[in-house]
């Protein structure tokens, strides 16, 4: 590594947070196209200090590629948002009220962690702010649309309110960001909780949405889990499927690197909190994480490797709270050079 690359990292800890070190860089360098989609999960957002962690992994990223972030909700606030659809279906709208306003008022306390100077804060705020009056305003009537439909729109609340923080510790880390609807772009039927992307017009039309975006230089923080039908109902994709999301608008910006940021350091054989036989795997083929993922094992969302193989896409796994460690890695056949770099951080 060259001295100016050392020197970056330490700008890295000094204004980011803070626990970051910086070892990115060298996987980057597999990257054939230059951009990289990073997921980050609901256990990587909960948080000012974990938001502004996450934002470092990005900002490290950015150096080398251009990067496009998924977010989940933070953690909790989708089954939150379900119990408040519950309360809606059943009539409780005063509940459902005091329900909507605690998650707001979560959401701001995070917004003053992340200690941003006073008109960034009251910008965020007033995104925020309005987020919530459109929540309040849907749980505030007896509802005029189908339930499944009103599930879909209150549970896309939680993306929608990490996206807005993320982008925030982004620019609070000097990485310039904006958030984005993947309700803009990622079309779907209307199976509400369950709706399938159409992904040839969803990739057409999300690039028209984060091509500018990314060229002028700007970290698109966009919505997992989300989507929208022709007519513009909100949709979600599943629960659990923001790392389908990620797969999803990889393939949007033809990223050739997924990595889904999580809170363990990789695919396991078995899980590692209940098995002490269970191992890391480093490296698998789509056939191999497929046939664990068929076995039992939770290795990821199961619509994300089909779509992986099919654009050759590298997916990682990784933790983040553990960045310097590399992670499992599902793909086709690393080149060389890669393989030397992986065996070199290895050693
Ligand atoms: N927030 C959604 C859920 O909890 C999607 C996800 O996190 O993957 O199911
Ligand atoms: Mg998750």
């Amino acid at each position: 590594m060259s001295p100016e690359n050392v020197q970056e990292e330490a700008q890295y800890e000094d204004q980011c947070g803070r626990m970051f070190t910086g070892t990115y860089a060298e996987l980057a360098l597999e990257s054939q196209s230059g951009v990289v989609a990073f997921k980050f999960g609901g256990t990587s957002l909960l948080g000012a200090k974990r938001m502004l962690h996450a934002a470092g992994l990005v900002k490290s990223a950015a150096q080398t590629a251009r990067v496009v972030v998924v977010v989940s909700a933070m953690k909790g606030v989708t089954d939150q948002l379900l119990a408040l659809a519950k309360l809606v279906d059943s009539g409780n709208l005063a509940d459902a009220k005091r329900k909507a306003d605690a998650l707001l008022r979560a959401h701001s306390d995070v917004l003053a962690e992340l200690q941003l100077d006073e008109l960034d804060h009251q910008r965020v705020w007033n995104d925020l702010r309005l987020l919530g009056r459109d929540l309040l305003h849907e749980v505030s009537a007896p509802p005029r649309v189908s339930s499944e439909a009103l599930h879909d729109s209150l549970a896309s609340f939680g993306e929608r309110f990490s996206a807005r923080l993320f982008a925030a510790a982004l620019d609070a880390c000097d990485v310039p960001s904006a958030p984005v609807a993947s309700s803009e772009f990622v079309l779907t039927c209307d199976t509400f909780r369950d709706a399938k992307p159409d992904l040839a017009e969803t990739r057409e039309r999300g690039r028209d949405v984060l091509q500018p975006l990314l060229e002028s230089g700007l970290v698109p923080v966009v919505t997992g889990f989300v989507g929208a039908t022709r007519d513009g109902r909100v949709t979600t994709l599943g629960r659990n499927s923001s790392d389908y999301s990620g797969a999803i608008i990889a393939h949007v910006v033809n990223a050739d690197e997924l990595v889904i940021w999580t809170d363990v350091d990789g695919v396991f054989t078995a899980n590692p909190n209940e098995s002490r036989e269970a191992r890391l795997l480093h490296q698998l083929s789509y056939e191999e994480a497929h046939a664990l993922a068929a076995a039992g094992a939770k290795v990821l969302h199961e619509d994300v490797l089909p779509l992986a193989a099919e654009s050759e896409m590298v997916v990682w796994v990784r933790n983040t709270f553990n960045p310097e460690f590399r992670g499992t890695r599902i793909g086709p056949a690393m080149n060389r050079m890669a393989q030397e770099n992986l065996q070199r951080g290895d050693a």
